[in-house]
């Protein structure tokens, strides 16, 4: 029987109270399935910083390299030196988040089931930023065919595994960053050739910022640049009923890692009241993409348990307080495990 070995990031803020809950439904899996994890928990964020002098110590980055996959809680002021690092050094060049309706949920739809696919690797996200005087300062922007080509194919790929809309739209600003989006919108139209079985459009970011509260049941599959996919899969995020429920998945060749769309969210920080789903939801996607590496059914047959029984609270209208329940942390997280 495989075993899978998991690193876990606790991270700052509301990340340690919400690792404690992911730890506890990954062990009742342990426990309760044929399913086995080994769990390392390893520092990394601004509490690494203060102890170590380093957000990502190297141990840490050994561990992670040792493990199957990363099941990451958001980090604080460090974040920059820990989640773009990773996504540099394993070459997690897909940043995919999910935005769904969930029942009882307070959103502007309730057949919102969409996916951002998002370049993760170049944009404005190499930080290469220079003072060409001294109230001056240029960011360069970088958009290659190679990056544009291989998140292009992720997002049709992704479209046909999803089996919904069978949709995918490219979102771009080509109009004014003629050259780098242009690119980036040529390489999503030639892509588009190999895939006849998936509907592909185009939007420009603000029409698709627009369109995402005028009309978010019609989009199934976004793809896009780097910088626009932080914002419009925040906004997405909103829609569905806030950054509570959002899990994201950040995917290689080789290695991924999953976290919740959310920051440290330091406002809410050890007062038990933090939404744990956006981790749980996380989990889900882990399982799902181990099952697909691994070729393990019962990793599917997990994963869409957690779902279900997310669900199944929420139809009972058992809901944590960002979402307008009563529901602390750690009791939503003991009704998951009974229900599951
Ligand atoms: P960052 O800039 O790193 O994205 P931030 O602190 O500006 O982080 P977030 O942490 O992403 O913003 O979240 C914004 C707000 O949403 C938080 O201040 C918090 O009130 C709320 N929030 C975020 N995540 C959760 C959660 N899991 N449960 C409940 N509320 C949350």
């Amino acid at each position: 029987m495989t075993k899978y070995n998991i690193s876990l990031i606790p991270g700052d803020g509301i990340g340690p109270e919400l690792m404690s809950s992911a730890k506890m439904l990954l062990e009742s899996i342990n426990d309760k399935t044929s399913v086995k994890f080994s769990l390392k928990e390893v520092d990394a964020g601004d509490h690494a910083l203060s102890k170590y002098g380093k957000a990502l110590p190297d141990f840490t980055l050994d561990a992670i390299k040792k493990s199957d996959a990363c099941l990451k809680a958001p980090v604080g002021e460090s974040a920059a030196d820990v989640i773009i690092v990773l996504r540099r050094l394993f070459d997690l060049y897909a940043n995919i988040r999910p935005s769904k309706s969930f029942p009882n949920i307070k959103s502007i739809s309730e057949n919102v089931d969409l996916v951002t696919v998002r370049e993760n690797t170049e944009d404005v996200y190499l930080g290469w930023e220079f003072y060409t005087d001294e109230d001056t300062v240029v960011t360069l922007r970088i958009i290659s065919e190679k990056a544009s080509r291989r998140i292009a194919e992720c997002a049709f790929k992704t479209a046909i595994m999803r089996g919904k809309k069978k949709k995918v739209v490219s979102v771009h600003k080509a109009n004014v960053l003629r050259k780098s989006d242009g690119l980036f919108k040529n390489v999503c139209r030639e892509v588009s050739t190999k895939f006849p079985q998936i509907e592909y459009s185009e939007l420009y970011v603000d029409a698709c910022a627009m369109n995402l509260i005028r009309n978010p049941e019609s989009f199934d599959v976004i793809v896009t640049t780097n910088l626009f996919g932080d914002i419009l899969s925040d906004e997405a995020a909103q829609v569905v009923g806030g950054l509570g429920m959002g899990p994201s998945a950040n995917i290689g060749e080789n290695f991924s890692l999953f976290e919740p769309v959310h920051g440290a969210a330091f406002d809410i920080a050890s007062k038990n009241i933090a939404n744990p789903s956006s981790i749980f939801l996380s989990i889900k996607m882990m399982l799902d993409w181990l099952g697909d590496k691994f070729k393990d059914p019962l990793l599917f047959t997990e994963a869409i348990k957690i779902e279900n029984a997310i669900v199944t609270l929420l139809k009972q209208n058992y809901k944590t307080i960002d979402i307008g329940g009563r529901l602390s942390t750690s009791e939503f997280t003991r009704m998951l495990l009974d229900t599951l």
